[in-house]
């Protein structure tokens, strides 16, 4: 077998390969239920996995039901989603302690084991390509988001049940993947019984299956793979025209729009901590109980007014300079600074934000007006 090859793992196979990833060194993640909600955790087996659970999502709306169903994957994305375990919400970057007449510099404790997530969605690994150009490929390599990530293994499972928040179909980054992982599963279950359909993206995938009880791919199998992702589609509710969308955004910086939306907007920041692929942080420097200084890097958001601080005030002072900073970073700007969108699909932002603001209904109430107020396109850089 190669890089390339399609296979078919029965639930049984599946469990094998949670446990020859561990074998191989890896710390295994996956898809759990935690306080209502489906999360990242540790996975010891597919026991472990969300079996039967399905979820509901809408503007300022998340709640999971379980069904009596034995699918594993029947559900969208939760809060949490995979950034956390590259990027961490607070990382110490350095710790000092203050000895006899001296300062002396800690080591900080090794990196944990490589990590292996099975079941990230086709939009988390592309949000995991978008993180990518922002600490590789960007003008400032992330030395420890680099060593996360190139030690991964990533399995991804494509959706087959989008949330009414998805609109993963419209930025091309779900509810199929094509490139980027390590290996991409298909949940299917029809008179062929329930199984994946797992296609080879890596050696590394190649190394996982050994040992694994599996059987090669057949047409039909990619026969149920085309309905369950033609089904998916039909069921994703919502959309964004991004045709031309970066332009009309740059070009309505004062659109009466953004002032709307700041009536509704609480500027809590939540939409930037659970989207997946949000990545201002600040440094700080603490003192702990023991006497140390540490210095660590924690996730910020661009809706704290302490975060546009520059000398003398904060250049965003209102939550309408707020908002509009976000969403014409996601839809448009991201475009020049990085050569791709910020903005996954994932349905994160309207369903957490809790006065259920909608992105696209946003965008595509700029989009209605274009040019209500600006007939000429300013450059976004001079409004920020
Ligand atoms: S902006 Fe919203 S929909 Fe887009 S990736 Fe972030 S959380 Fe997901
Ligand atoms: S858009 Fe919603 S989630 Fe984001 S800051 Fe405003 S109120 Fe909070």
């Amino acid at each position: 077998m190669s890089v390339g090859a399609s296979v078919v793992l029965r639930v049984d196979d599946l469990a094998t390969l949670i446990t020859r990833l561990s074998e191989l060194g890896y710390e295994v993640k996956g898809p759990v239920v935690r306080a209502g909600a489906i999360v990242s955790g540790a996975l010891s087996g597919v026991g472990d996995l969300p079996k039967g659970v399905h979820d509901e999502q809408g503007p300022g709306e998340y709640r999971i039901a379980h069904g009596d169903d034995d699918h594993l994957f029947d559900w969208a994305v939760g809060p949490s989603g995979w950034k956390p375990e590259f990027f961490p919400p607070h990382d110490e970057l350095w710790r000092a302690r203050v000895g006899d007449g001296h300062v002396e510099l800690v080591e900080i404790p090794d990196e944990p084991r490589p990590l292996a997530v099975v079941g990230a969605r086709p939009c988390e690994a592309a949000a995991l390509g978008v993180l990518d150009r922002v600490f590789i490929d960007g003008a400032h390599r992330d030395t420890r988001y680099v060593e996360r990530r190139e030690n991964a293994f990533v399995a991804v499972v494509e959706c087959s049940s989008p949330a009414a928040t998805c609109f993963c179909d419209s930025m091309s980054s779900g509810p199929n993947i094509e490139v980027g992982f390590d290996l991409a599963l298909t949940e299917l279950d029809d008179d062929d019984g329930h199984r994946f359909l797992a296609r080879v993206g890596s050696v590394r995938a190649l190394a996982a299956l050994e040992g694994v009880a599996f059987v090669l791919a057949s047409a039909v199998d990619f026969s149920a793979r085309d309905a369950v992702l033609e089904g998916a589609r039909r069921r994703m509710v919502r959309h964004l025209d991004v045709d031309g969308l970066a332009g009309v955004l740059a070009r309505n910086l004062e659109h009466p729009r953004w002032a709307e939306v700041a009536e509704r907007c609480l500027s809590c920041g939540n939409c930037t901590l659970v989207c997946p692929t949000c990545f201002c942080s600040d440094v700080r420097d603490a003192t702990d109980l023991d006497g140390d200084v540490v210095r660590q890097r924690t996730w910020s958001s661009c809706f704290s007014v302490d975060h546009s601080y520059l000398h003398g005030g904060a250049v965003r002072p209102t939550t309408q300079s707020r908002y509009r900073q976000w969403m014409t970073h996601k839809l448009s700007s991201w475009w020049d600074q990085f050569d791709t969108t910020g903005c996954v699909g994932c349905g994160r932002c309207v369903a957490w934000c809790p006065v259920g603001i909608d992105l696209t209904e946003e965008a595509a109430a700029i989009v209605r007006f274009d040019g209500v107020t600006s007939v000429t396109r300013p450059s976004v850089r001079s409004h920020l």
